[in-house]
């Protein structure tokens, strides 16, 4: 339905985005993450038509959009800033799109309804942005994309502003929105967690260029890089005798150590414990040189470890992921 092929952007002298190719199907839930400074937000800007790509190409719908200008594409963007107008009440925000494309007003009324009840701001008609919530805002900023109707929304970072809890539940309520309107969203952050959550696949970018593209158990379980594996969920990536893997800290076996073993276990000491309350997380310093490793024990295996002791650790080779790059 919508499909980025090779697309690259160079400002200046500066690559920023490198041979981008994506399929996305319709109604699908993508999301594009990865640190800040990888590209995310350009990607995004060059399919909302804000950024001119260098090359590459945007099809949507089978017709070639790359050199439209964005009011003549079918898509919507909300932005991090709810860049709500602030003179303007809720429902006038909302209504701001349609009217400018002079649709009729009974059309107007009936879809403000129906996206005031999806975006649960029923009541809050006739506020103005200033006399709202951050979380309240941001529904409105969505109500008014969505009001458009859209084949596609792109959504950058749209709930980095709020706090951890209201974040939670409206990642919740937009996708639950999402599945029920079955427009295609494009999501960007940067939080690993919120993608995992969201996603029906995740776009991982990395200077530019894309690491990996896939549903979000197969970029966790299945890393295909050794940034992937590091900047989803959290790993031990390893080189031994010239191979590169990573092994998940929760596979990681650990006994403390008492009496001397034979040659060729690997032991090690604990530096530092952080206990979270639902897990342990340890992290043993090898006996043999080389980076710490990160360990998590559960429950009754989280009990009776100490800063200095001395351990044995190991894992099945079952366990290893291997990676490409
Ligand atoms: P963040 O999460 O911090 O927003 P991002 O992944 O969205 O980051 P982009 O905004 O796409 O990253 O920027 C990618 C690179 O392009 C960065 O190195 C940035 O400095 C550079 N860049 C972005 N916009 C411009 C511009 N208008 N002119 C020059 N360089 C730019």
């Amino acid at each position: 339905m919508l499909e980025l092929t090779k697309l690259s952007k160079t400002y200046d002298d500066h690559r920023a985005v490198t041979d981008v190719s994506l399929r996305i199907d319709p109604g699908e839930f993508v999301t594009i993450l990865g640190p800040s400074g990888c590209g995310k937000t350009t990607v995004l800007r060059m399919l909302a038509g804000l950024v001119q790509p260098s090359s590459g190409r945007i099809v949507l719908d089978g017709r070639d959009i790359t050199m439209l200008p964005p009011y003549k594409r079918d898509l919507n963007m909300v932005f991090q800033q709810y860049a709500l107008f602030p003179h303007m009440t809720v429902e006038d925000n909302i209504l701001f799109g349609l009217r400018m494309k002079k649709v009729a007003a009974e059309e107007q009324r009936k879809r403000l309804a129906q996206v005031v009840e999806l975006t649960r701001l029923t009541g809050l008609e006739r506020r103005k942005p200033q006399q709202l919530s951050g979380g309240q805002q941001q529904r409105v900023a969505v109500a008014r994309a969505i009001v458009n109707r859209p084949k596609v929304l792109l959504l950058d970072e749209p709930l980095a502003a709020l706090d951890l809890q209201l974040r939670k539940s409206l990642q919740h309520e937009l996708k639950q929105l999402q599945k029920r309107l079955g427009i295609t969203f494009i999501y960007v952050t940067h939080d690993q967690e919120e993608a995992m959550t969201l996603s029906d696949r995740i776009v991982v970018m990395n200077g530019g260029v894309c690491e990996q593209i896939g549903v979000p158990r197969e970029v966790y379980a299945s890393p295909a890089s050794v940034f992937v594996a590091s900047f989803i969920g959290e790993n031990n990536t390893l080189q031994e005798q010239g191979r590169t893997y990573a092994i998940r800290p929760d596979k990681v076996k650990l006994v403390a150590l008492r009496d001397k073993l034979p040659e060729g276990n690997r032991t090690g000491m604990i530096e530092d414990m952080a206990d979270t309350g639902s897990l342990l997380k340890l992290y043993v310093r090898p006996d043999g040189g080389g980076p710490s490793l990160l360990v998590y024990k559960y429950g009754d295996e989280a009990q009776g470890w100490r800063t200095g002791q001395k351990v044995a650790y190991g894992w099945a080779s079952r366990d290893e992921v291997v990676l490409v790059r």
